[in-house]
């Protein structure tokens, strides 16, 4: 008879494969190609070729999924990957998720898993402190991404200012609610006002500067004709990274804002968060302290696996009168104690124990090593930065991170360049980069994400992309020839 647990003997002899196969990618996806090819039929009939009436042995099975899958991911762990804030994960952060896996902890009450829950309650505790929180105030939760944080913040903004929306909802609307972010914002604030009922038209994207960061004037007049107009703003979602470009949004200014019109002030520093670790960076993100509330993404610049961040507030009861729903059927062993059941501060019900990935990076790493990590790939960016200049590329972002939009000084009104400069990089499997279009103009974004990537690489990449300029001045003269 089938047992799911499989015999002993066959655990054994599975797992020794898992680590020997794991190792060798996990060592080696330094090498070879970046991008996997996009054959559909091939990948879909590689899929389809499991057939469910006639099992496969377990090992056989493992060797043939990660087979498929060695061959057809883009290798976030690959040095020569310059994306979009998707890390190598650190080792640790890989057997936390194993481990997790084996023990299986149900995160929804705290009675279940009392210390995991401590775990995470901790964390968002101690990056409460690094933000400049309150200690005894914060209060936060573990969410699956960057996405679900930032729902979970207009949420409690909405929570907070219409006391009446969690029973009532939308009825609790008498005027238009709105939020304000920049124009370079993460789109999931868009996401989060449709799921919570508001509307993509409850969303002001605000110009940005020079700097390409929220225009701190315009939000002002535009909150103040949005309240003549009748509407009611409730929340500023300020960035500190922007997605795009890296652009830090001048919080102190939005906090003076918030604060003046009575609104929630959200920081989303999903990846830009970091920088709190880094003591000659922490000043950047000057302001953060006052916000309500923060993004900041385990799975970007901590680099852990997928999927983790953190969702922290100042304010302790806010996620509780957001989120609170009692049942009859969640355990209550922990009905006396002063502890909180995760499910009541979540849009999750049942969770996975998250936040194992970071705590034990910080263990064996600590806080040391995650500064020098950080501090590294900012000069990285740095160096990345001087390379393309002396290479007759032009710098079109301006951040302290290391984020680099570019493009070249004397094609830059040309504007099928860069989409084919960077398609052609992808195609070549050797990098990934990408297309951002920066103040009209097209540029090539380069991220360094991966804690690895070293000045032998930045090199190879500038003459990467130096060879493919070539190639398109040359194919632009002979057909001009013509
Ligand atoms: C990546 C990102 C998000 C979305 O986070 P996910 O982890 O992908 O859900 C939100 N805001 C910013 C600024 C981001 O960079």
């Amino acid at each position: 008879m089938t047992s799911f647990d499989l015999t002993p003997g066959e655990r054994k002899k599975t797992l020794e494969l898992v680590i020997d196969i794991l190792e060798k990618y996990y060592s080696g996806n330094t090498a070879g190609r970046v991008t996997p090819p996009l054959e559909v039929a091939e990948i879909r009939a590689e899929v389809e070729s499991a057939d469910f009436d006639n099992p496969l042995s377990i090992t056989g099975s493992v060797t043939k999924i990660t087979e498929a899958l060695g061959k057809y991911i883009v290798h976030l762990g690959h040095p020569m990957y310059y994306g979009l804030f998707n890390p190598r994960p650190n080792f640790p952060s890989v057997l936390a998720d194993l481990i997790t896996a084996v023990y299986n902890p149900q995160l929804a009450a705290w009675s279940h898993s009392p210390w995991a829950s401590e775990v995470e309650l901790y964390l968002v505790k101690q990056f409460g402190q690094k933000i400049g929180f309150p200690y005894e105030a914060t209060d936060g939760v573990f969410a699956t991404g960057g996405a679900e944080a930032n729902i979970t913040a207009v949420q409690c903004a909405l929570n907070r200012h219409f006391p009446e929306y969690g029973e009532s909802g939308c009825i609790a609307f008498r005027k238009r609610p709105l939020v304000y972010c920049s124009a370079e914002a993460h789109h999931s604030v868009i996401r989060a006002a449709k799921v919570s009922g508001l509307g993509r038209e409850s969303v002001r994207m605000i110009q940005v500067n020079d700097r390409l960061e929220m225009d701190t004037r315009a939000l002002e007049e535009t909150i103040n004709s949005d309240i003549s107009a009748g509407h009611e703003p409730f929340m500023i979602v300020g960035t500190a990274g922007t997605t795009g470009t890296g652009a830090i949004d001048n919080l102190e200014k939005i906090a003076e804002t918030a604060g003046k019109y009575n609104l929630w002030f959200h920081t989303d520093s999903a990846w830009g968060g970091a920088a709190l670790l880094v003591p000659e960076m922490k000043p950047l993100l000057k302001g953060i302290a006052k916000s309500d509330s923060v993004t900041l993404d385990v799975h970007k610049w901590l680099s852990v696996t997928m999927s983790a961040s953190m969702f922290i507030t100042r304010h302790s009861d806010i996620l509780g009168r957001t989120f609170r729903i009692t049942t009859d059927y969640m355990p209550r062993e922990a009905g006396k104690l002063e502890v909180v059941d995760p499910f009541s501060h979540s849009i999750q019900w049942s969770r996975r124990f998250t936040g194992l990935k970071l705590y034990l990076s910080l263990m064996v790493f600590g806080w040391k090593g995650y500064e020098e990590v950080i501090r590294r790939m900012t000069a990285a960016g740095s160096r990345l930065k001087e390379i393309l200049v002396q290479n007759n590329w032009e710098i079109l972002n301006s951040t302290p991170m290391p984020l680099v939009c570019f493009t070249d000084r004397d094609l830059k009104d040309d504007p099928a360049f860069i989409p084919w400069l960077c398609s052609s990089v992808v195609a070549s499997g050797n990098a990934w980069v990408s297309v951002y279009p920066v103040k009209g103009l097209n540029a090539i974004r380069a991220c360094i994400t991966n804690y690895n990537t070293s000045e032998t690489h930045l090199g190879d990449l500038v003459k990467i992309i130096n060879e493919i300029r070539s190639d398109y001045l040359k194919k632009k003269t002979s057909s001009g020839d013509r």
